[in-house]
């Protein structure tokens, strides 16, 4: 069963690819040239009305207004922490409410966004889901969220160097729309973001892990493990009633063997949950078969609604320690903009509450 999206009476621009494009323009009689000129108005200049797209004639941007239209993100909030982290509240055209967060790194600027309103995937310790899934988005609107990303670092002479798609919602549970928007972020003659400097993060839609690793690209997977066992991950992510553990791990050995490519496994520690050493040696038992794997251990955000607490800072590096001694190389999410509530979907779910 698809799930819910915007319906429009004109697609956004940023719905479409190149090829869509081209596409576009042979079917309406332009020269193919045209399609390039759209393309480099969009992503290169940056140009957010038709009539700013002075190289093409006054009739072909007529027939462009009577047939797209732009996407609106009207800026509900903003919030700027002191590490740099700049976090969106957005507001969509049905009024529906997405964040888009973007974190200063050393090596660049990251941009993390969201690809659904809201997420049915249920995993307990996420905010996100607190409301379920409203509706997947377009391909525009994801792709909406890093130009106006790049648009706010323009002024400072800085760019999106990076992609993080792990903001609301589960991608591979909207991979069309997710495939187009990757498609167009990666286009050389577009921002032309570096394909290993993109990283989609799954809660393991077992189905679509295979079907990614087929997709033949450069692009980093992430899965989200959170728990060493079935058992154990059931109670945590219900996903995992539907995509066993087995078949997760089975889909992760696939990808990696079809790829050649390592898989990073992000694991939200919760005090006293998951965080114990005997999970970190059962951890290690099962990732010791994908030698090219690499943890990334997260201590879990406070929320509200869930009773979760912090794991303390020597379980912390005794599960880091017990995993590298098992020859894992595991690192600890630096946490960014703790201060204004940037964990993916707590702004929304303040917001959700106001509303
Ligand atoms: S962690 Fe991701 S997949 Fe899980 S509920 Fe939150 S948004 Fe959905």
């Amino acid at each position: 069963m698809r799930n819910k999206t915007l319906q429009v009476d004109k697609p956004f621009v940023y719905d479409y690819s190149l090829e869509d494009w081209k596409q576009w323009t042979e079917e309406n009689r332009e020269p193919a040239f045209r399609a390039g000129q759209i393309f480099d108005w969009l992503y290169v200049k940056r140009v957010t009305d038709f009539e700013e797209m002075t190289n093409l004639s006054k009739a072909l941007r007529e027939k462009l207004k009577a047939s797209f239209s732009f996407v609106t993100l009207s800026e509900i909030a903003k919030y700027e922490s002191k590490d740099g982290t700049v976090k969106f509240l957005f507001e969509l055209a049905d009024k529906n409410a997405i964040e888009t967060v973007i974190m200063k790194h050393s090596y660049g600027n990251s941009v993390c966004v969201t690809t659904q309103v809201g997420c049915r995937v249920g995993c307990t310790f996420c905010a996100s889901t607190l409301g379920g899934l409203k509706r997947d988005l377009r391909p525009g609107e994801i792709v909406a969220q890093i130009v106006k990303a790049q648009q706010l670092l323009d002024a400072k002479g800085e760019r999106v160097s990076s992609i993080v798609i792990m903001g609301i919602g589960e991608p591979f549970e909207n991979y069309d729309a997710m495939m187009k928007f990757l498609n167009i972020m990666i286009h050389p003659k577009g921002l032309n973001i570096g394909q290993r400097h993109i990283t989609v993060s799954t809660s393991g839609i077992v189905p679509n892990i295979y079907r990614f690793a087929d997709e033949d690209t450069q692009i980093n997977l992430a899965i989200s493990i959170h728990a060493p066992n079935n058992a154990l991950r059931t109670k945590l992510m219900p996903v995992n009633v539907r995509f066993p553990f087995e078949d997760l791990i089975e889909s992760c050995k696939y990808y990696m063997a079809k790829t050649g490519r390592r898989i990073t496994f992000e694991y939200a520690l919760m005090g006293n949950v998951n965080d114990q050493a005997e999970h970190a040696e059962e951890l290690a038992q099962v990732l010791k078969e994908m030698p090219m794997c690499h943890v990334n251990l997260i201590p879990v955000n406070y929320v509200q609604e869930r009773n979760y607490v912090r794991t303390t800072r020597d379980d912390i590096f005794n599960f880091q320690r017990i995993l590298e001694r098992n020859k894992i190389n595991a690192t600890i999410r630096r946490e960014q903009g703790s201060d204004i509530a940037a964990a993916c979907g707590q702004l929304r779910a303040k917001h959700m509450e106001t509303k």
